[in-house]
C-alpha cells in the first residue's frame, strides 16, 4: 500500500470518528511497506492498540481503504514495540516535550487540527470565540476564570476547548496544559483509586497552568469525582491557574452536579454556542472544502447548507464523503452526487445503546440477577452470562473495552478481550449458543 493512500484513509477516518479516539488508536500507527496488493500491513505500537484495532476498527479501516482502492481485503497489524501496557500515561503536553506514549489509559493530545484560525465566526459562536480568545491571550489573568463553553453536540465545543490550548502552547510552550473529558478523568481516576494512585493522578491535574476539561456534565451523579475536581479546581483558581469547562447545558441546568461545583462553574463567564445559520454553515462548508482542496460551486454549498442544519460535524461528514467519491470516480462534485451522499447519510443511524442496557436484556434473557454479572461472582453459568453480555457491549455499543471492563466489576480491558473471543469460538462450535445471542441481539434492536 502507498503512503498517499494511507494518508487518504487516516484523513477520512479522523474525521469520521471522535477525535481522542483518533489520536488515540490511530496517530502512532505506522504503515509498512508490502507489494501485497490485496493487503495493508501496519504496526502499532503495543499489543493493546493492536487488539484493540483489530477488534474494533477492522472493518473500518479495510472499507475506508476500499473507497480509495477497491482490491484491498485485508488487514494485518504488527507491533513495533513491546511497551507495556502498564506504564504511566502522559497527562501533561507541552509542545517542545511530546512523548506520545498510546498505552491503555493514555490521556489524549490536543489535536493540532483545533485552532483559531481554522474555526469559521458567525453569529452563532463569535461570542464564545471572543472570550476564547481573551483567555488564550492572557490565561488565568482576565475575569473569565472559569470560561465555560456550553452548547449542543457537534458545534465546536472541543474544537475551540482545544484551540485555547494550541495557542497557549504556541505562544508560552513551558506552559503545562492538561486536556481531558470528564469522562476519561472519571474512568483514570476509578482507576487511580483501585491502584492507590490517586494522589499521583491528581497531582498532575493540580500543577497545570491552564485545565480544559471537556464535557463536564458527565460529572452527574459521579459523587467522589465531582468531589475530587472540585479540590483541583480550587487549587487552580487560588493560584491564578485558567480553568475551561465546556458542558452541553449552561451551568444552571445541568443536573446531578453538587451546586458548590456549580456555583464555582458561574464564578467566571458561561458563553454559549448556537447552531450556525445558513451563511455560517456555507462558509463552514467552503473552508472544509479548501482545506481538502476540493472544488465545490457555490450553488452547491449552498444545497448541502440548506439540507444539513442539524451540526457541523455532520456538514465535515458531507465534505468528506465527496471527497471520497470525486477521488474513486475522478469526476467533479455534481449535484446528483450530493443528492446521493445526502441521501446515504440520512440513513438512521445506530441508535446509542448502553452498556446497562446490554446487561439488562442478557440477565432477563438467562434469568440471573443483575448485580452477579455486574460483581465478581465465579459461578459458571454467571461467568458465561458475563461474557455474553462484554460480547454484545463490544460489538453493539460504541465504548471501549476499558470502558466495558469497568462496567463488569472493574475488570480490565484484557478481561473483555478474553470474553470476546470466548463467546466467538462458542458461537462457531453450538449453534444454541449462537441462537440465544442472536435472540439478545435482536430484542436489543428494538
Ligand atoms: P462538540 O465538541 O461541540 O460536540 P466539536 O468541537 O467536536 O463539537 O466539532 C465537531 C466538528 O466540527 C469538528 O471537526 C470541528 O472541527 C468542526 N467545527 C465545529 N465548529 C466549527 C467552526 N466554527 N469552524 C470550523 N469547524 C468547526
Ligand atoms: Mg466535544
Amino acid at each position: 500500500m502507498h503512503t498517499t493512500l494511507w494518508q487518504n484513509v487516516l484523513s477520512v477516518i479522523s474525521r469520521s470518528i471522535d477525535t481522542n479516539r483518533f489520536e488515540t488508536w490511530f496517530r502512532p500507527l505506522t504503515l509498512i511497506h508490502g507489494d501485497d496488493p490485496v493487503s495493508i500491513s501496519i504496526s502499532a505500537p503495543n499489543q493493546y492498540i493492536a487488539d484493540f484495532l483489530e477488534q474494533h476498527y477492522k472493518h473500518l479501516i479495510i472499507s475506508t481503504a476500499k473507497q480509495f482502492s477497491p482490491e484491498i481485503e485485508n488487514l494485518s497489524i504488527t507491533i513495533t514495540n513491546k511497551s507495556s501496557i502498564e506504564n504511566e500515561p502522559v497527562v501533561v503536553t507541552s509542545h517542545d516535550n511530546i512523548v506520545p506514549k498510546y498505552e491503555a489509559s493514555s490521556f489524549p493530545q490536543l489535536n493540532k487540527r483545533f485552532t483559531l484560525d481554522k474555526f469559521v465566526v458567525g453569529p452563532n459562536n463569535q461570542f464564545a470565540r471572543s472570550a476564547a480568545l481573551a483567555v488564550s491571550d492572557s490565561p488565568g489573568k482576565t475575569k473569565f476564570n472559569p470560561l465555560l463553553i456550553y452548547g449542543g453536540v457537534g458545534l465546536g465545543k472541543t474544537h475551540l476547548l482545544q484551540s485555547i490550548g494550541n495557542y497557549v502552547l504556541n505562544n508560552s510552550p513551558k506552559y503545562i496544559v492538561s486536556y481531558i473529558t470528564s469522562e476519561e478523568f472519571y474512568l483514570n481516576f476509578i482507576d487511580a483509586i483501585k491502584n492507590n494512585s490517586t494522589k499521583k493522578f491528581t497531582a498532575k491535574f493540580r500543577s497545570s497552568d491552564l485545565l480544559l476539561m471537556d464535557d463536564v456534565q458527565f460529572f452527574a451523579g459521579k459523587e467522589s469525582t465531582q468531589e475530587e475536581f472540585f479540590y483541583i479546581f480550587n487549587t487552580l483558581y487560588q493560584n491564578g491557574k485558567q480553568i475551561v469547562l465546556t458542558s452541553d447545558l449552561p451551568p444552571s441546568s445541568l443536573m446531578g452536579l453538587q451546586d458548590r461545583l456549580i456555583s464555582r462553574f458561574q464564578w467566571g463567564l458561561s458563553v454559549d454556542i448556537q447552531p450556525p445559520d445558513l451563511e455560517t454553515r456555507v462558509a463552514i462548508l467552503k473552508k472544509k472544502a479548501e482545506e481538502d482542496n476540493l472544488s465545490i460551486s457555490q450553488d452547491i454549498l449552498y444545497y448541502i447548507a440548506e439540507n444539513v442544519s442539524s451540526n457541523i460535524r455532520e456538514l465535515e461528514g458531507v465534505v468528506i464523503h465527496l471527497l471520497a467519491y470525486a477521488s474513486i470516480t475522478k469526476s467533479d462534485v455534481t449535484i446528483d452526487l450530493v443528492r446521493s451522499v445526502l441521501k446515504e447519510n440520512s440513513k438512521p443511524q445506530k441508535t446509542k445503546l448502553s452498556i446497562d442496557k446490554v446487561i439488562d436484556k442478557v440477565a432477563d434473557y438467562y434469568k440471573v440477577p443483575v448485580n452477579n454479572i455486574r460483581e465478581k461472582n465465579r459461578r459458571k453459568e454467571v461467568a458465561h452470562c458475563r461474557q455474553v453480555a462484554m460480547y454484545i457491549s463490544k460489538i453493539m455499543t460504541n465504548n471501549s473495552l476499558k470502558t466495558i471492563g469497568l462496567n463488569f466489576g472493574g475488570r480490565d480491558h484484557s478481561t473483555v478481550i478474553h470474553a470476546v473471543q470466548q463467546i466467538e469460538s462458542l458461537k462457531d462450535k453450538d449453534t444454541s449458543i449462537a441462537k440465544d445471542i442472536d435472540y439478545i441481539i435482536s430484542s436489543l434492536n428494538n
